[in-house]
């Protein structure tokens, strides 16, 4: 099948001194961001160890100056200012940070024959199945009605327990055997064994009551408190590397924090572009990109005014819109990698195989191209020669066969300013599940691809 056309990253790479030292902060990465809100705190960790500066805090946007917008402490935005006036349009890469898991419902906590749980409810597209008899590990965040967060990681640190969703033995899942896959376990069977000593306990539910006095002397907070909680259930552990050759990564979340982090090395990496030069991180792609912090709402136009007004000294409508539309933007997502375990869901002549680089997606959606943004050709022809030009092995491809169903991203909510979109990322094996597979080649592909787009110069 492999022609003599097919290029693969790991011929071209070299893989330098520095790049081996971001493979071990992506692993940290993935290891410690596990929700938006810790994936973004670790960004804005960074950016402001590279001299991003809060927009609060800055007073003008002139040439080289970094700047950094926070937004609602689930997504941001980083920007470089240009050489040319922001209103000629800039550079962004957007990806997003969240990923499928469980979250807590807001009146999770019962109490059923001595054991406690908490009721979850499933955010993202997941595979029900994937989530039971396996190490779960809770991040999140309580707020107080006084305003006082509590945040909490438990199940991470070696001392730590873990948490977990039980399932049934094979000796008695004669009927659960039976069903179908996507019913066998259902979403209100997922619900996070909690505990089962009582002997603390008062009332009539002593294990939820004895639960309940570990939630008040460890955290401070009482069973109420769960209503103005954010409380995730993600796979518990560490990233590392996955075969013997250490060729590929095994960690949660890949999708999309893969295509964050190597945002994040590409914009790092730039001092002075020739235009302004920005990388997103939004929230809530999984569910839609609704809510104040998914790619549909204004934080990215909102942003692009507050510089222009900061660049111009005054606030002016037409020169942002002018600004987005004249903005040319990589849609950074991942996509299904090629998978010869599953070859009947994929057209072996479009799709993304690992280790042979970045993927270029001129179009994703479902039935018929529907939810997609479709780039136009003219755009990925400049972005095609900027690829070439900086030596980056790239790929083209579509998520799968065109009946077996789809996805979307971020792309469509960017194109309806304007500007020129194109999804760009690399292929992942077992997307959406708990551990997802990538190769160390494309990711190094995809960390110079990114940077030769954001650096360009014509
Ligand atoms: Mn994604
Ligand atoms: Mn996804």
């Amino acid at each position: 099948m492999r022609s003599k056309m097919v290029k693969l990253a790991w011929d071209e790479l070299k893989i330098s001194e520095k790049e081996r030292q971001a493979m071990t902060e992506y692993l940290a990465f993935l290891s410690e961001g596990k929700t938006e809100r810790e994936s973004w705190q670790i960004l804005e960790r960074w950016a402001k160890k590279s001299g991003f500066t809060s927009l609060d805090e800055v007073k003008d946007f002139k040439s080289g100056q970094k700047v950094r917008l926070e937004v609602q402490g689930k997504a941001g935005i980083l920007a470089i200012a240009g050489l040319r006036p922001l209103s000629e349009g800039f550079r962004i890469v957007a990806a997003h940070i969240d990923a499928p898991r469980l979250d807590i419902k807001q009146r999770p906590l019962y109490e059923e024959e001595g054991l406690a749980f908490l009721k979850t409810h499933y955010y993202g597209g997941i595979k029900k199945y994937q989530w039971t008899a396996l190490p779960l590990a809770l991040h999140g965040v309580i707020i107080l009605t006084e305003g006082q967060k509590v945040s909490i990681v438990v199940g991470e640190d070696e001392e730590d327990p873990i948490f977990t969703i039980t399932d049934l033995l094979p000796h008695l899942a004669k009927d659960q055997n039976d069903k179908k896959l996507s019913e066998a376990i259902t979403g209100e069977g997922l619900n996070l064994l909690l505990g089962h000593d009582p002997s603390t306990g008062e009332g009539e539910e002593r294990v939820k009551s004895a639960i309940l006095n570990i939630l008040k002397e460890k955290y401070g907070i009482q069973e109420d408190d769960f209503v103005s909680a954010e409380l995730e259930v993600v796979p518990a552990g560490k990233a590392r590397y996955a075969g013997l050759d250490r060729s590929l990564i095994a960690g949660y979340g890949q999708d999309d924090r893969v295509c964050a982090f190597a945002a994040w090395k590409a914009i790092e990496a730039i001092e002075q572009p020739e235009w302004t030069t920005m990388v997103l991180f939004a929230d809530k792609e999984e569910i839609g990109s609704d809510s104040n912090t998914g790619m549909k709402a204004r934080y990215l136009e909102n942003f692009v005014a507050e510089l222009i007004t900061l660049q111009t000294g005054t606030y002016n409508g037409l020169m942002v819109r002018r600004a987005m539309a004249r903005a040319k933007a990589l849609s950074a997502d991942v996509t299904g990698g090629y998978d010869p375990n599953y070859t009947e869901v994929m057209d072996k002549r479009n799709s993304a195989f690992l280790g042979r680089g970045m993927v270029i997606s001129k179009y994703t959606g479902s039935r018929g191209k529907s939810g997609s943004s479709d780039a136009n050709p003219e755009f990925i022809a400049e972005v095609r020669r900027i690829f070439d030009k900086a030596k980056i092995v790239w790929q083209t491809a579509e998520l799968g066969k065109v009946d077996q169903g789809g996805g979307g991203t971020i792309a469509q909510y960017m194109a309806i300013y304007g500007m020129e979109v194109l999804d760009c990322g690399v292929g992942i094996l077992s997307m959406h599940a708990p551990w997802e597979i990538s190769s160390v080649a494309d990711l190094v592909m995809m960390m110079r691809g990114y940077y030769a787009f954001l650096a360009y110069r014509n």
